[in-house]
Parts: C-alpha cells; structure tokens; sequence
C-alpha cells in the first residue's frame, strides 16, 4: 500500500491506470453503454471506466485478477445494484457463458487491458459470438498494425484474423500522460464489431490455427512455410497448394490480401485435411 492508501502499481499486470476523466468519459459514451445492456470491462484497476460506465445504468460486470484492487472495487461499486465485481483471470472466462447466465444475448465489452495481453485478449474477440461492439486500448503500434491493410509490410495475424470477421475503426487517441504510471509510449482506443456474416471462413479456431502456422515465421516462403510445416515427405504440397488456391507461393506471409487468405486456407483445408 502506497502512502495514500493506495495499493502499488503491478508492472506485471500490466497496471497503467487511466487518471483522465475527459478520456474515461469518451470511452464510455463511445461504447454507446446504457440502461438496460449488458457491459463486460476487463480489468477495472481503480475503477476510472467502471465508474462512468455505472452511471449510464447500464448492467456492468468487471473482470479483475489483482485481488487487492478487487476488495477496494466492491466496497466502491457493489452497493450501486448495477456493479458486479469478479475475482477472475479474463484468459479463463467464457464471456458468452457469462452473458447468457445474466438472461442477455448479446453485450458491450471495454477494457484498458494489459499490453502483455492484448493479442491474447483480441484474437479471442472473433469467437466471442455475443459480442455486439468492443472498445479496446492498445498501444499504438498494434493499432496501427491491426489497421494495416492485408498485403502491407506491417500488417500480422491481428490484422488477418481480425478484419477477417470485424469491422474496426480508431476512436480515440491517448497520450502517456494520461495514466499513472506513466507508460513509454501513445494508446489508441479502438472499436471492434462483427462484420456482416460471410466475409471470413465459418471455422474461425481452424483459421486461426493456420494463421499462426502461416505468422510462425513471416520471413519465410509460403512454400518453404508450408512445405516445413507439411514434412519432406509431402515436398510437393506447396505446389497443390498454390496450384489450387491460385495464390504465389513464392509470397512472404505479410504480402497476402485478405480474399488469398481466404483461398490459401480454402486450399489448406482440402489438401491437409484438417
Ligand atoms: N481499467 C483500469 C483503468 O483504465 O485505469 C485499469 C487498466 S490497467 C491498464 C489493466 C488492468 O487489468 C489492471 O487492473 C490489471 O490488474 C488487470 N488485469 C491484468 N491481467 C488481467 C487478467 N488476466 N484478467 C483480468 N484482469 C487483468
């Protein structure tokens, strides 16, 4: 506990709180929350969303894994009515689960996550199939990498995976300044909703499978990529590959537009079947 009677910061958990109330603010209403809907936060820390979200009367569930911060969360927020706190590890939690267990078929999710996890946390979004709308924090970097077009030098599995079933779109802009501790580097809200269905394949964990075999090693060949990950036995898979995806082999993972995602995994399907 710190001399104003705060718990200390964990680095570890990634514990940069927000200290903006203007920012809080725009998050909130941005995520259009209000009476009536059901709101997912990952990690509430000391509250600074999870208070504007209260007040909109929307049903708030906040996820927390810091035991310490959990105690202080529910004395401010449980007697509200509207405020449910759980001690819990967001990596462990089915939030569709969750929802349906509160009578909802769909929510809003918000959350200022942990840097360490946020491909973890975001690469989960697609499968989240009661999730109406998200509003993510994350660095600037992978905001901008997740905004890359498919095909473009920064783009990566965020990228693919996530515009694949998601619309996304960049809200608003945070400065370092605007949390305690201070973190080195510019945050990006983002907002993240399905896409009208059809536009990525239906079995979204055999995609993403094959997109992290695809990202394992993005300097390489599709064909030496695919050509490792199939053995040497099967040296002449690549070229089926490419033959019936009509996609170059000869491309590097990063080079791909997101329709020859499409195709290559189309083609992977038939020719491993997986
Ligand atoms: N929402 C608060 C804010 O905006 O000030 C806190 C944001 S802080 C960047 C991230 C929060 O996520 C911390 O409270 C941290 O303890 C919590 N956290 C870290 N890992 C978590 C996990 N696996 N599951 C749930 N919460 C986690």
């Amino acid at each position: 506990m710190s001399k104003n009677g705060r718990h200390e910061a964990k680095k570890s958990l990634g514990q940069n709180f927000l200290i903006s109330k203007e920012i809080a603010e725009k998050i909130v209403s941005t995520s259009g929350a209000s009476r009536g809907g059901l709101v997912f936060e990952i990690g509430p820390g000391r509250g600074a969303l999870t208070a504007p979200l209260a007040e909109t009367g929307a049903r708030v569930v906040a996820f927390e894994i810091d035991g310490r911060l959990v105690g202080d969360l529910e004395t401010r927020f449980v007697r509200l009515g509207n405020v449910e706190i759980v001690h819990a590890d967001i990596r462990e939690v089915d939030l569709d689960r969750e929802a349906r267990n509160r009578g909802f078929d769909s929510y809003t999710l918000i959350g200022n996550i942990p840097y360490n996890l946020t491909s973890t946390i975001l690469l989960a979004l697609p499968g989240r199939l009661l999730c109406s709308k998200s509003l993510m924090m994350v660095q600037r970097e992978v905001a901008e990498r997740i905004l890359s077009s498919p095909g473009e030098r920064n783009c990566g599995i965020l990228t693919v995976f996530l515009q694949s079933y998601m619309d996304i779109a960049k809200e608003i802009r945070v400065l370092p300044g605007s949390f305690r501790p201070r973190p080195k580097v510019e945050s990006v809200v983002l907002s993240l909703s399905p896409a009208l269905p059809g536009r990525g394949p239906d079995d979204r964990e055999a995609y993403l499978a094959f997109l992290k075999l695809a990202f394992s090693q993005r300097r390489k060949m599709l064909s030496s990529l695919f050509r490792d990950a199939f053995g040497m036995r099967d040296a002449g898979i690549h070229r089926r590959l490419g033959r019936e995806s009509g996609v170059e082999m000869k491309n590097r993972p990063e080079q791909l537009t997101l329709e020859e995602w499409f195709r290559l995994f189309g083609a992977y399907r038939q020719v491993s079947g997986n």
